[in-house]
């Protein structure tokens, strides 16, 4: 008998599909969009002493096609905005985002003419962090959160991960 693979409900699909997430969770590639203070904070979290290893996240990446999870660390300037969406567009599919602090959530208390006033203006964003600049723990509480949600939604691309959002608020 013929199995149907792209039937759901197919016990030997859904049991790769969770075998595929499961170890998705625990490799995530992160790409440091670091433009300022944050990336401090984000440099302790990958240190020995906060080991982002233990959460499987830490071969850190500056090529956009060797990750999956762009890490937003800091103020995100408007001349900088086209080059936040073009290297998150280089990003591998399946890909995630994470908004480090005020700055890259919501443009902090950078109300001004330079600033964007969050990543999620031009890019989506699955998860964000609070903090001036928020602690290695936040981050990697942020991170854990993320990975419950890689588990289920697995390979499912961005795109359509965020249809049905207005990509850009502004
Ligand atoms: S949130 Fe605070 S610490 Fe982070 S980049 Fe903005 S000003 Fe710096």
């Amino acid at each position: 008998m013929a199995i149907d693979l792209e039937n759901p409900s197919n016990f030997i699909t859904t049991r790769v599909r969770q075998a595929v997430n499961w170890g998705r969770k625990y490799s995530l590639w992160p790409l440091p969009f670091g433009v300022a203070c944050c990336a401090i904070e984000f440099m302790s979290t990958v240190s020995s002493y906060n080991d982002i290893s233990r959460f499987g996240a830490e071969l850190v990446r500056f090529s956009p096609r060797q990750s999956d999870l762009m890490i937003i660390a800091g103020t995100i300037s408007y001349k900088q905005a086209p080059i936040l969406k073009t290297i998150y567009a280089q990003m591998a599919e399946p890909k995630w985002v994470i908004a480090m602090g005020a700055c890259a959530s919501s443009g902090g208390f950078y109300n001004n003419y330079s600033t964007l006033q969050g990543a999620d203006r031009v890019i989506p964003v699955d998860m964000y962090v609070a903090g001036c600049p928020p602690t290695p723990e936040n981050l990697l509480y942020a991170l854990t959160q993320l990975q419950e949600r890689v588990e289920k939604e697995g390979l499912v691309p961005a795109a359509e991960r965020h249809a049905g959002r207005s990509e850009a608020r502004g």
